[in-house]
């Protein structure tokens, strides 16, 4: 039975063979997902390379859906030959993985070309199983939604698509040094958003630029918050200031020194750079701070290339600030989540942040953030409550920013406090539910909602 079922799953044996019978959900709700995540896996290692908040967006999604009865199957590209063809991440998620492309060293501006091999093994999938057997197919980033849109057509199932970050919005908050989005991805973008039955946005700012941008219909936009594992991410039982104490002593960090920390890819827009002209500012202005200072920069080169983490580096080392920066290769959540207790603040003067789910996770740990005001942090971080917002880029005003941290310990326990009570009200359990709320919508809109006798159509043609 169900053994046997999972274990044909792990050694990806194909499931053909009678339907299985499934009771209608009252609820409208799909049974089972096909999830696109073409350029990134969920089971690779989030903060460096192509893997960052997406993909654990789509791991803590994938595991809540399926919580709820909501089956999840993750496609994406195999970048190795030994990857077994599907593995179960948890119970009811499944990651297959689609030969497309060579495995190892396919830059994510190449990947257009693979996306007919990658669109292929999707549809294979299909085939290898009885018809139904996905009721919906979810995408994420605009190379998903490509594929996402032919599968979802293909099979008459509704598609609903995750942008995460646009190529229009990207482009105009570009940092210096960042080359621009093409064009090509810019109309592939606007191809998904026609096609798509439901858009789902992090925040009502990025709807409002699915609008402006994209000029999306508005009845197709819902806004789902995306949430943070609080049971990774917690303060210490025994509170903050002792869960700080401790988490240093772990980390081989001093008690008692000032810790603005930077977690994240090591990229222009991400911005790093103005953290360590902003630290090397204050250490001009106090100069007694250096000997109690530490600024930990979490996280590896972004897959775009851009900027290798030698660029920050050289950079610390021209500012003169080498012996206070500690630059850390990315680490597992278990670990990350004690580099944001050991933190004073977490520092995140992004120029463009689709979200920013950093600046939660840290908060969720009692960690109050400085962030740039822009795009998503300001629904991430409420500013003078759980944080500090700081408009533009400008590094005197982080510096400043920072010694308020420095200067004001009891403010900076309130806004600890504060800060986990804002981090609670992102749990990923409110996410699922909100977007299998978007997936009901999703098939009502295709006329399936009410499967009460569970039959279907299949073969639904293209959207209007
Ligand atoms: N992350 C991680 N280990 C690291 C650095 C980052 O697991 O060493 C994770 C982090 O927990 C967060 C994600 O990577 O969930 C980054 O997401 P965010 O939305 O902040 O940025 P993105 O990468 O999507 O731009």
């Amino acid at each position: 039975g169900l053994e046997a079922l999972q274990d044909a799953r792990i050694h990806g044996s194909t499931l053909v063979g009678p339907p299985r019978m499934r009771p209608p959900d009252a609820h409208g709700r799909p049974r089972r997902v096909a999830m696109l995540s073409v350029h990134t896996s969920p089971l690779h290692q989030p903060g460096t390379g192509d893997a960052g908040g997406m993909n654990v967006y789509i791991v803590e999604l994938a595991k809540r859906l399926a919580a709820i009865d909501i089956e999840v199957e993750i496609f994406t590209r195999a970048t190795s030959a030994a990857l077994p063809p599907s593995v179960e991440l948890a119970p009811g998620v499944l990651v297959r993985h689609v030969a497309a492309g060579p495995y190892e060293g396919l830059a994510k501006e190449d990947l257009p070309a693979q996306l007919c091999a990658f669109t292929h093994g999707v549809t294979q999938a299909w085939a290898d199983h009885r018809p139904g057997h996905y009721d919906l197919v979810h995408s994420h980033y605009w190379l998903s939604g490509h594929v996402g849109r032919l599968a979802a057509q293909r099979w008459g199932v509704p598609l609903v698509h995750a942008m995460h970050t646009m190529a229009k919005v990207k482009n105009a908050n570009l940092a210096d040094g960042d080359t621009p989005e093409p064009a090509a991805r810019v109309l592939g973008e606007s191809q998904v958003v026609r096609a798509a039955d439901r858009l789902i946005a992090n925040t009502e700012k990025e709807a409002d630029e699915l609008l402006r941008y994209y000029d999306a219909d508005t009845g197709r936009v819902a806004v789902v918050h995306p949430g943070v594992n609080l049971e990774r991410f917690r303060p210490d039982a025994r509170g903050a200031e002792a869960g700080r104490a401790a988490a240093r002593s772990r980390l081989g960090l001093p008690q008692d020194a000032l810790i603005p920390l930077f977690v994240g890819r090591i990229q222009p827009l991400k911005a790093p750079d103005v953290l360590l002209c902003a630290v090397a500012r204050l250490l001009e202005e106090r100069p007694w701070l250096r000997e109690r200072i530490v600024v930990p920069v979490v996280g590896g080169p972004s897959g775009s290339g851009l900027a290798r983490p030698e660029g920050l580096q050289k950079l610390a080392a021209r500012l003169g600030i080498s012996d206070v920066v500690l630059f850390r290769p990315p680490v597992g959540q278990e670990r990350l989540a004690d580099w944001y207790r050991a933190a004073s603040v977490l520092v995140m003067p992004s120029h463009s942040e689709s979200f920013g789910l950093v600046a939660v996770e840290a908060q969720a740990c009692g960690t109050p953030v400085i962030a740039a005001d822009v795009g998503g942090l300001p629904v991430a971080v409420r500013d003078g409550v759980s944080g500090v917002l700081v408009p533009g880029h400008d590094p005197a005003d982080y510096a400043r920013a920072l010694c308020g941290f420095a200067d004001d310990p009891a403010r900076s326990a309130r806004l600890s406090e504060a800060a986990v009570r804002h981090a609670r009200s992102f749990g990923w359990a409110t996410a699922a539910a909100a977007t299998a709320d978007v997936y009901t919508a999703a098939l009502l809109r295709r006329g399936r909602g009410s499967r009460v006798d569970g039959s279907r159509t299949v073969g639904q043609g293209p959207l209007p």
